[in-house]
């Protein structure tokens, strides 16, 4: 927590600000930029008692999206942009300006304008209930192949993932610092923060919103976007695709017992005349063989798995705060267990 200096009229002489970092990942949003920034520092304008700086981060844009932030930052000495030196993604754009952020509290939203600035007033006076991060859960209205996809991937990726995501939850939310140090932890490369944040943990808590319409242009996202993203999400937080082999494997074995079983029964009951000569054997080779291979493959999708999980180094726990000599910390920078390896995938 920093402290400003003496600011006349407070009652002695020192008011506790707290820093606050507000992360924009941004991609051709040249023609939003400028009345999203003036609606942001208007809501920001009403927050009290908070050292607000903006962290805009220009994902590689095509468009003017630049220019207006530099401009910005001449305008306003709050504003870091960092530039990337192509399109990284959203999620890539994230972690950039979530490695940057260096405050009490971080906030990441988009910089279209669909999550509205109007609700950092309600997210942290949440936080000032004592949660560690506050998810915004975007309602959706009416149906839509966008709302049915989402609503499937969220669905999937519960199941497979053992996760229980929030269906609709937005990458707007805020995090404590505690949060962000346990972040930096994680060093996977694809990440899926609507994820890795809930994996987690920390007390959290939902806040549902309206989405606004875009201030202007088109989403970033195309099919082949969320696809992608959908696919980094199932595949970084589940290893059921990697164990499907040994499940394909024990179905063919159930399917040559089921053979055996009938040959058996024909050959017993003085049938065999039934049986076309030569397709038993070649039946029962080809799926005790295929339920063999099968397995063998689930085996090494297990162990493939387990490097997966070793590779990503994610920490094995997370330590929310440790009370020593009756002293409570919350700072996990010298406590997480950055061990990687066997935590959950
Ligand atoms: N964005 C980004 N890099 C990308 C795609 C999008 O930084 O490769 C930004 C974009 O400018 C916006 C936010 O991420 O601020 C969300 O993107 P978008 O609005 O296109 O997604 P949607 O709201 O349609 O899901
Ligand atoms: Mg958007």
């Amino acid at each position: 927590m920093a402290y400003c200096r003496p600011i006349p009229g407070s009652k002695n002489g020192l008011v506790a600000m707290r820093r606050l970092d507000i992360v924009i990942p941004v991609y051709n949003e040249a023609e939003s930029l400028p009345s999203f920034h003036g609606c942001l520092r208007t809501v920001v304008a009403s927050l009290e008692g908070y050292a607000v700086s903006y962290i805009y981060v220009n994902d590689g844009s095509t468009d003017e999206t630049q220019t207006v932030l530099t401009s910005l930052t001449a305008s306003d000495p709050a504003v870091t942009v960092l530039e990337l030196s192509r399109n990284f993604g959203h999620q890539a754009a994230l972690s950039a300006g979530l490695t940057h952020a260096d405050a009490d509290i971080v906030i990441m939203m988009d910089g279209d304008g669909q999550h509205p600035p109007a609700l950092l007033p309600e997210i942290l006076k949440l936080h000032d209930c004592g949660y560690d991060i506050v998810q915004t859960r975007r309602l959706d209205r009416g149906a839509s192949l966008k709302r049915f996809t989402s609503r499937a991937f969220y669905r999937l990726i519960n199941r497979l993932g053992g996760l229980s995501l929030p269906e609709g939850a937005a990458d707007f939310r805020l995090i404590s610092r505690t949060v962000l140090l346990a972040l930096r932890d994680v060093r996977e490369y694809h990440r899926f923060y609507r994820g890795l944040i809930p994996w987690l943990g920390f007390r959290t808590v939902l806040l549902p919103y309206e989405p606004a319409e875009r201030l202007a242009g088109a989403s970033k996202y195309s099919l082949r976007r969320m696809l992608r993203l959908a696919s980094d999400g199932i595949f970084s937080f589940s290893l059921t695709p990697l164990r499907l082999g040994i499940l394909t494997g024990g179905l063919f074995l159930c399917l040559a017992a089921a053979e055996a079983l009938y040959v058996g029964f024909l050959w017993l009951s003085g049938q065999r005349g039934a049986l076309v000569p030569g397709w038993s054997s070649l039946i029962v080779l080809s799926t005790v063989g295929f339920g063999a291979v099968m397995i063998l493959l689930g085996f090494i999708g297990v162990y493939v798995g387990m490097i997966f999980q070793e590779v990503k180094r994610r920490p094995v726990y997370v330590v929310r705060s440790v009370i020593e000599l009756g002293v409570s910390a919350e700072d996990p920078a010298a406590q997480s267990a950055a061990h990687g390896g066997a935590g959950t995938a």
